[in-house]
C-alpha cells in the first residue's frame, strides 16, 4: 500500500533567479508553497513578480535584507547564486549566522563546494547534476519521498542523499546498517545509472536511496540522510 504523505504548505526564500533559481521557485510555487524571491537584478525580479509570492530587489549580501524578511523563518532557503562565488560564499554565510535552516546552495566549481560545505550549508546542488526542479521537489516532501508499510514496524523508504557528509562515500563507507539500522536496497543515481546496493557502490548528493528498516529507523536517517 502506497501512502500519499500529506503536503504541507511551507515558505521558502529563493536568492538569485538564474536558470537554476527561476526553476527552483516554479516548482515550489507549483508545489503550493510560498516563495520569496530575491534578486539584485530589477529585469529578473519584474519577470518574477506574479509568479512567486513575493519578490525583492536587493543584494543578498548586505546583512540588513536578510535581516529585514526574517531570514532564519523560512522553511529552507536556497542560495542560487553560481557565477558570482564571493556572493554565494557570503550570502550563505550570513544565512546560516543567522540560524536559518534547510539551507541549501548552488555550486559551480569543487572549492566552491568544499567552502559551502565547511561553512555549513546543508545541501550543495550542482545544477549540472541536480534539476531545479528535483531539489525543490526534494524540498516540498521534505525527506521521505515514497513511503511503504512491510509490516507494523518495517518500512521500505525512498529519500534523496543531500548531506554533504555522505557525498562520494561508498556504502561500505557509508556505514549506514550499522549507524543508522537502515539497509539501502537500491540506488538511482543522478546520472541516470541504477544499482542494486553493494559495498563499493558509490552514494552523491541527489542519488535516489530506496532502503528497508524499522520505522523509527527510517524516520531518523530520513532527518540526517
Ligand atoms: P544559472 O546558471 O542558474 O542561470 P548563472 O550562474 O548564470 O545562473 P549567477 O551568476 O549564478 O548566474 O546568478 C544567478 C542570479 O543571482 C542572477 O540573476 C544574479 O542577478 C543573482 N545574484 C547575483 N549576486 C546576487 C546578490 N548578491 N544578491 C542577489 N542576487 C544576486
Amino acid at each position: 500500500m502506497k501512502i500519499d504523505r500529506e503536503i504541507k504548505m511551507k515558505s521558502f526564500c529563493v536568492i538569485g533567479l538564474g536558470r537554476f533559481g527561476a526553476s527552483v521557485v516554479k516548482t515550489l510555487v507549483k508545489n503550493g508553497h510560498e516563495v520569496v524571491a530575491i534578486d539584485t537584478d530589477p529585469k529578473k525580479i519584474d519577470e518574477f513578480k506574479d509568479i512567486a509570492t513575493h519578490v525583492m530587489i536587493a543584494d543578498s549580501t548586505d546583512e540588513r535584507v536578510l535581516r529585514s524578511i526574517e531570514i532564519d523563518k523560512f522553511d529552507g532557503v536556497v542560495v542560487a547564486i553560481g557565477k558570482n562565488i564571493q556572493a554565494s560564499i557570503l550570502t550563505a554565510m550570513l544565512v546560516l549566522e543567522s540560524g536559518a535552516k534547510n539551507v541549501v546552495a548552488k555550486a559551480m566549481t569543487d572549492v566552491q563546494i568544499k567552502v559551502l560545505a565547511k561553512i555549513g550549508v546543508d545541501k550543495i546542488i550542482q545544477p549540472e547534476k541536480d534539476a531545479g526542479s528535483r531539489v525543490a521537489d526534494n524540498l516540498t516532501h521534505s525527506d521521505i519521498s515514497d513511503y511503504l508499510d512491510l509490516s507494523d514496524d518495517y518500512a521500505f523508504a525512498k529519500m534523496a542523499v543531500r548531506n554533504v557528509k555522505f557525498d562520494g562515500l561508498t556504502l561500505y563507507q557509508a556505514n549506514l546498517t550499522q549507524d543508522y539500522a537502515v539497509n539501502v536496497a537500491f540506488i538511482n543515481k543522478t546520472d541516470g545509472t541504477a544499482s542494486i546496493g553493494k559495498h563499493d557502490t558509490k552514494i552523491e548528493i541527489g542519488d535516489i536511496l530506496y532502503l528497508v528498516g524499522n520505522k523509527k529507523d527510517i524516520e531518523n536517517f530520513s532527518e540526517i540522510i
